[in-house]
């Protein structure tokens, strides 16, 4: 249960030190009910070494937002575990070099505005205080900038700002609930990467588009670039936005 949350900026001090000391080392990762963005499941299934069907097949659910109709995908339960991470070993995260975008933040919340007019992208943040979590109150002298720096966030907070710019656009656009071939598209070009790209190479899913053999070598080689166009394939799929051939 949320006990506070108190807004905090990049040059506050962060009132919180985790480590295997603490003794509720590992218990936020024994109650999860988090929901994966494309690109955690990118990072996941590649640092996993499988596909992204063996990925989500293996390791998580799927549903649809009732309002929206947006895919959501969160780490499946475990009959045994219940919704403790597939990933959580005694010893701490096995995946922690590609673990999730929210694990990196935790206990940080972030929520951005963009500018209409430059673009610019304005970050805010909240210390979320949960009464299980005992690394609250012990100082590490940094600051939240530079403790950020040692999650490795910046990566992740990019790729999954292109997300919220797409759903963005969906509630402009398309406000009510996604038909279901709607909100296929949506699972294809973002989460199931693998077999978007085996369309486009093997079914011919581009067909009507003269894409640049640069970018399709980019797409085909790059998960990342990959994901990008995907999003830039829904916004022109459902949103009739011209799809970006340029990157
Ligand atoms: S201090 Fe908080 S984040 Fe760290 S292991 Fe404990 S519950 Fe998890
Ligand atoms: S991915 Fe790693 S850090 Fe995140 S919940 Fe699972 S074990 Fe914890």
């Amino acid at each position: 249960m949320i006990e506070d949350m108190i807004p905090v900026t990049l040059q506050n001090f962060m009132n919180f030190n985790c480590n295997c000391d603490n003794e509720c080392f590992n218990e936020c990762c024994s109650d999860l009910n988090q929901a994966l963005t494309p690109y955690d499941v990118l990072r996941l299934k590649s640092s996993l070494g499988i596909s992204s069907q063996d990925f989500l097949k293996t390791y998580t659910s799927l549903h649809y937002g009732p309002e929206s109709g947006l895919p959501v995908i969160e780490f499946k339960p475990n009959p045994d575990k219940g919704y403790e991470c597939p990933f959580v070993k005694p010893q701490g995260c096995s995946v922690y070099e590609d673990r999730p975008g929210s694990c990196r933040m935790y206990p940080l919340a972030r929520a951005i505005t963009k500018s209409r007019e430059t673009g610019e992208i304005t970050q805010y943040f909240a210390l979320i205080e949960e009464p299980h979590c005992k690394g609250f109150g012990k100082q590490t002298g940094l600051t939240v900038e530079q403790w950020l720096k040692g999650q490795d966030v910046d990566m992740h907070n990019k790729e999954n700002d292109k997300l919220m710019e797409l759903i963005s656009l969906k509630n402009r656009i398309l406000p009510g609930k996604l038909e279901g071939a709607q909100s296929d598209i949506f699972y294809l070009a973002l989460y199931d990467l693998d077999e978007f790209c085996a369309q486009i190479f093997e079914k011919d899913l581009l067909k009507e588009f003269t894409i640049p053999d640069d970018l399709l070598r980019n797409i085909k080689t790059d998960d990342v670039a990959l994901l990008s166009f995907g999003i830039n394939w829904v916004k022109y799929k459902l949103f009739g936005v011209e799809l970006l051939l340029g990157e």
